[in-house]
């Protein structure tokens, strides 16, 4: 089931008296293409849940609409939209046995959607298996692992074969083991079961590993969308740059200067045709080539060993943070006994931002975000289709 946000806000009055609106989500307009899973992903308090609400049908946008297919259901009741819901803490029922919590759905359905007690439990016994849980069945939940509970949190919402499936923050309360295990885990379900998911975290690495295609938000807004390989190459501004990656992105303070670029006094690129102003230089760490002649010399802290790759920690005057990180290859020659390591950069990995507005700049070299991917294709198909509607009604 395609899902489509059209221009949603929601606007929330302020927890505390008298303290100004919150703008949860502001203007969010967005095509999710039929089977896919996509990652809404950005700091806590940036809107995530309550856009997954909204689409839940739980929260009420304050303006907007929103389309399940064709069907507009801005104004449907959740329980008439179709969808699955599961959320960080379990809430499973306690006293109910594994079956029990699964059963539980269907048993309330009413009028026409009533199932017969048989089609009920070959359908708990399907989903069961799809979850693999159809040993522990008649169990309860305090009998089970943080993984295993989730498990059956995500049978539940399967059970009555939503067209939708809404994730929040569904792994938080694994441990770091089951939350790997348990991410793939919904990976394979979402690909078995082709529904169309939405699953929201606050976890660059969960969203980037299992999605489709991600959307980054930050105080509300959309900052970009886009498959995660290529949002990560290629961000439109220093907030998501520095939101995807581990070990975090490094950011110099730079310049734009008579058509170079320069950090501190190296210079470090052309810039030709670009005008003179302030700017971010973010590299990633392994955007670094060890270099006896390179551009950009740092100051050499120390180094860490990760069998392939070597991690060297050091620091320079126009960093924005306290250190810079370089991952490079082992068999880099490097002087360890030097107090400098001077580097090349790969000019894919190294983004400048205007100082400003912290959007980016693009170079000719750069090749311009949303590439047109089959995904980016789907996405803007709507509007651009509009758009030529629209202009042939003008003429
Ligand atoms: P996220 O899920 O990304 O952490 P939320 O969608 O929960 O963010 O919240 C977005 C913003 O809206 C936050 O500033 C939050 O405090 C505010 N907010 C959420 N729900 C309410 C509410 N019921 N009343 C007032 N403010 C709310
Ligand atoms: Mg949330």
């Amino acid at each position: 089931m395609k899902v489509q946000l059209k221009n949603i806000t929601k606007i929330f009055p302020n927890r505390k008296k008298g303290g100004d609106p919150v703008v949860a989500v502001n203007d969010f307009t967005l095509t999710i293409p039929d089977g896919k899973l996509i990652g809404l992903l950005g700091p806590s308090g940036c809107g995530k849940s309550t856009t997954l609400y909204m689409i839940s049908g739980l929260q009420k946008p304050s303006s907007g609409e929103l389309y399940f297919g064709e069907d507009n259901v801005t104004e449907i009741p959740p329980e008439k939209r179709g969808i699955g819901l599961v959320f960080q803490n379990y809430a499973l029922y306690p006293h109910m046995t594994v079956r029990q919590n699964i059963l539980f759905p269907l048993q309330n359905l009413k009028g026409e959607d009533k199932m017969s007690k048989n089609d009920m439990l070959d359908r708990v016994e399907e989903v069961a298996k799809l979850v693999q849980l159809e040993n522990y069945m008649d169990r309860k939940p305090s009998e089970m692992s943080g993984g295993q509970q989730q498990r059956v949190a995500i049978a539940r919402a399967l059970v009555k074969m939503p067209r939708v499936l809404l994730l929040d923050e569904p792994l938080s309360n694994l441990d770091a083991r089951l939350r790997l295990q348990t991410r793939e885990e919904i990976r394979r379900i979402q690909r078995e079961t082709g529904i169309t998911t939405i699953f929201v975290t606050h976890d660059q690495e969960e969203a980037m590993s299992i999605s489709d295609m991600i959307v980054v938000m930050k105080l509300g807004v959309i900052q970009q969308v886009g498959e995660p390989q290529e949002v990560y190459d290629n961000p439109v501004n220093l907030f998501v740059s520095k939101f995807l990656g581990t070990p975090p992105i490094n950011v110099f303070n730079g310049r734009i200067q008579g058509g170079k670029l320069y950090i501190g006094e190296e210079e470090i690129a052309d810039a030709r045709g670009k005008d003179d102003m302030e700017v971010y230089i973010g590299i990633r760490p392994e955007g670094f080539i060890v270099d006896p002649n390179g551009k950009l010399t740092c100051n050499f802290e120390s180094r860490e060993v990760m069998g392939r790759d070597v991690s060297i920690v050091s620091n320079h005057p126009e960093s924005a943070n306290p250190i810079v990180r370089s991952i490079v290859d082992s068999e880099s020659h490097i002087d360890f006994d030097s107090d400098t390591i001077r580097y090349n950069i790969k000019k894919s990995k190294m983004f400048v931002f205007n100082k400003e507005n912290e959007e980016r700049i693009f170079f000719d070299e750069d090749k311009l975000p949303y590439h047109l991917t089959q995904y980016v294709e789907e996405l803007f198909h709507d509007s651009l289709s509009a758009d030529l509607e629209s202009a042939q009604e003008e003429k």
